[in-house]
């Protein structure tokens, strides 16, 4: 049986408040049996925990704070979150963090945060080397910016994925060099004049992980419509075009390249 894994997914979002259980019912239906929830900041934390408790066998837990989302006391912010971190990896700790993030750099709405922006990001690289976990990267309009940071950890193993890749020839190429890193795909792929579809053929499909960053980001045809996991089988399918490959194909290798990296 197909079975994808949905590697980035807000479903804790106030948007499936309504009705969540039905979402995580199509999401079973349509063969995605793990979805992996990345946070946002200290308030949307509560919201996470609660999916995972309520759906364990499903949704995986990530921890870590937005670039966008930086209080002025981000130190602070920060400071909040690695308590919980730290409660987490001792023997017994309680919620399973399965990767730091999202994380990153955001310079399309404010270039002023940029210093700010920067430190967080450091820190949460450290604790994803301290525990040993995957960082999800959220980078946009810093594409520079990224690869300056990122080539400061290049010998340490880092680890983790470039979310919502969107990028040209270039810049896919120049990722690639960070070794320890996936390329998480979303419906950004299926859009009519995305030039996703003629790059993503040159990265590696061992190296692609399936994303819907749902709410947001809706592939063709629910685009402009609320995101929901289920949505990710049209990702895929688009996927399984640019690499002239089955779906079943493309749900096996992305599947396993985000057992391999998140260790599920
Ligand atoms: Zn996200």
């Amino acid at each position: 049986m197909r079975r994808l894994i949905d590697t980035h997914c807000h479903v804790y979002d106030e948007a499936f408040r309504e009705d969540l259980p039905q979402v995580i019912d199509r999401a079973r239906e349509a063969g995605i049996d793990r979805l992996l929830l990345p946070n946002i900041n200290p308030g949307t934390m509560d919201d996470l925990i609660r999916v995972c408790d309520t759906w364990p066998d499903m949704c995986c837990p990530m921890i870590g704070l937005h670039p966008e989302d930086l209080a002025q006391d981000f130190i602070t912010q920060l400071d909040g979150l690695k308590t919980i971190l730290d409660e987490d990896r001792r023997e017994g700790g309680g919620h399973r963090f399965i990767g730091i993030g999202e994380t990153g750099l955001d310079l399309y709405w404010d270039k002023t945060r940029l210093d700010d922006q920067i430190e967080s990001f450091r820190i949460q690289i450290e604790w994803s080397l301290m525990y040993d976990l995957p960082i999800v990267i959220h980078s946009r309009d810093s594409f520079i910016q990224l690869v300056g940071v990122l080539s400061d950890y290049r010998d340490r193993g880092l680890r983790g994925i470039f979310h919502c890749f969107s990028g040209s020839v270039e810049e896919a190429e120049s990722l690639m060099g960070f070794d320890g890193f996936m390329f998480g795909i979303g419906g950004v792929l299926t859009f009519k004049k995305s030039s996703l579809k003629s790059v993503l053929p040159l990265i590696p499909i061992e190296r692609v992980v399936l994303e819907t960053d749902c709410p947001y980001l809706s592939p063709v045809p629910f685009r402009g419509k609320r995101n929901e996991p289920s949505y990710m089988v049209n990702t895929a399918e688009s996927v399984a075009q640019a690499y002239g490959v089955s779906i079943d194909e493309v749900a096996r290798i992305t599947s396993d390249n985000a057992c391999r990296l998140f260790r599920l």
